[in-house]
């Protein structure tokens, strides 16, 4: 028995020095200490032995198990120290190698723009609100003194989802919300997507932004608009900007006006840039319409108010020289890079 004994272990660590990888002194192990493995047949046939011998018996077999075990472990421990070794040879990193550039992207002129009209109103105590694109009739057309009839609705010119529902034409509808909601008095600005049914090209789009202004308070009066206006404009086109108010009609502006600044390239002189005028269109406004007050909940002897409506990629284009405003829904990188 002790001679078998020796033999199996001998012939365990003989193998077990053989393996070269962790599999195959695994398969090892099973050979030796497994359910059907030489050592454990050698335990299980135990019952040929007589019974006083047992205990010396087990106590060899016993011996022998502890011995391969050990021998077992020590080249385990040695094998997988070099399968790592070889693992981290293979997965070196090679640090000269130069780095891939990561493009860092930046914001769209028309968010610029748009950053900076928020500035300067916000800087004047004015509120940034939001409305929904897909608005009622009630509120872009009928709320704002536009009647049922009126040439801005005509389908030609806007998205109806049905006879009630549409694509807001204008960012105006937010006005009404607003005063719905809010006693006076209100300083807004209200920054969003506006569309309308127009053919693509390089002054317009079936989706473009507005941003509505709307003040209401007790006294107020055209002068706050022309003051506020004329600060908004030099903040945006510089301090030598001079404004000039036209006459206009607008159905939820009572008087209206457009507002043009002098040319900020030539200074009014006359240039290509401002066609030999001098001047550039920049914006509409006027005082709120004493019936768009009353229908939103506002008593018009008690509050007054003015508005404004200003094209957010008209600035863009000016402030920044572009002459097609597709550039600006693109997303050409190489046009996109230069801001
Ligand atoms: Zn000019």
């Amino acid at each position: 028995m002790n001679e078998k004994l020796l033999e199996i272990k001998d012939s365990a660590i003989r193998q077990i020095k053989e393996a070269s990888n962790l599999s195959a002194l695994n398969d090892v192990r099973v050979a030796f200490l497994g359910k059907k493995g030489e050592l454990t047949a050698v335990l299980k046939s135990m019952k040929d032995v007589k019974p006083e011998d047992r205990p010396k018996v087990g106590q060899m077999v016993n011996e022998a198990r502890k011995q391969i075990e050990t021998i077992l472990e020590e080249t385990k421990v040695k094998l997988e120290k070099e399968a790592l070794d070889i693992k981290l040879k293979e997965e070196v990193i090679d640090v000269t190698l130069p780095a891939k550039k990561k493009k860092v992207g930046h914001s769209h002129p028309n968010t610029l723009v748009l950053n900076e009209v928020e500035r300067i109103f916000t800087g004047m105590g004015y509120e940034v609100v939001e409305g929904p694109e897909i608005e009622e009739d009630y509120y872009n057309f009928e709320a704002l003194n536009i009647p049922a009839n009126h040439p801005a609705k005509d389908e030609q010119d806007t998205f109806y989802i049905n006879d009630k529902i549409l694509l807001r034409t204008q960012t105006s509808p937010v006005q009404v919300r607003v005063m719905e909601r809010q006693k006076p008095p209100i300083r807004m600005i209200a920054p969003g997507r506006v569309f309308r049914a127009d053919e693509v090209d390089a002054t317009h789009s079936p989706s473009f932004h507005q941003i509505e202004g709307m003040v209401i308070d007790k006294n107020v009066t055209f002068s706050d608009l022309k003051g506020t206006l004329t600060k908004f404009v030099r903040q945006m086109f510089g301090d030598d900007t001079k404004v000039k108010f036209r006459p206009h009609h607008f159905p939820f502006t009572e008087p209206s006006a457009e507002m043009d600044i002098s040319c900020f390239k030539c200074g009014g002189k006359g240039c290509r840039f401002c066609k030999g005028e001098g001047w550039i269109e920049i914006l509409g406004c006027g005082m709120v319409h004493p019936k768009v007050l009353k229908m939103s909940g506002i008593d018009p002897n008690e509050y007054q108010g003015f508005a404004f409506g200003v094209g957010l990629e008209r600035i863009t284009l000016l402030k920044y020289e572009i002459d097609d405003m597709r550039l600006l829904y693109e997303n050409d990188d190489r046009f996109l890079e230069q801001f």
